[in-house]
């Protein structure tokens, strides 16, 4: 098994662990970090929706809190099961330009096809740490 694909059917195991009652739109991610873990996350809904968290953050986050850093992050794969590929949302892609490599390459796939991207093709003009730093 080729190791993108290996890394897709792990983002589908987290799918398989969203917890989606509201939309239904059950998404699930994995990271695979440099010395071959692969860290799991998947869209975990609230009543109060704004306390939402998608599935790749999830997957972001509990990779910072094993201590791994964007350097250590190979590669991220973002799953659903709709008709059409899904990208990131707009807070996932603030949060992941900061979070991840710029080339880090982002694996997309609805189960029937794949495309790969990554944070320089899906937030270009982003804001970013230089923006405050260029405030002072
Ligand atoms: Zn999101």
């Amino acid at each position: 098994m080729i190791e993108q694909e290996r890394l897709i059917e792990k983002a589908f195991l987290a799918l398989e662990h969203a917890y989606a009652p509201y939309s239904g739109f059950q998404v699930g991610a994995c990271i695979q970090t440099r010395d071959d873990h692969y860290i799991l996350g998947a869209n975990i809904e609230n009543a109060a929706y704004g306390s939402t968290n998608c599935a790749e953050r999830s997957a972001v986050f509990a990779a910072y809190s094993m201590g791994y850093r964007k350097e250590d992050l190979k590669a991220l794969a973002v799953v659903t099961r709709a008709k059409q590929i899904t990208t990131p949302c707009g807070a996932c892609r603030q949060v992941l330009s900061e979070l991840l490599n710029a080339d880090t390459p982002i694996y997309l796939s609805n189960g029937i096809e794949v495309a790969v991207t990554n944070m320089k093709e899906l937030l270009p003009a982003g804001f970013g740490a230089d923006d405050l730093k260029s405030a002072n």
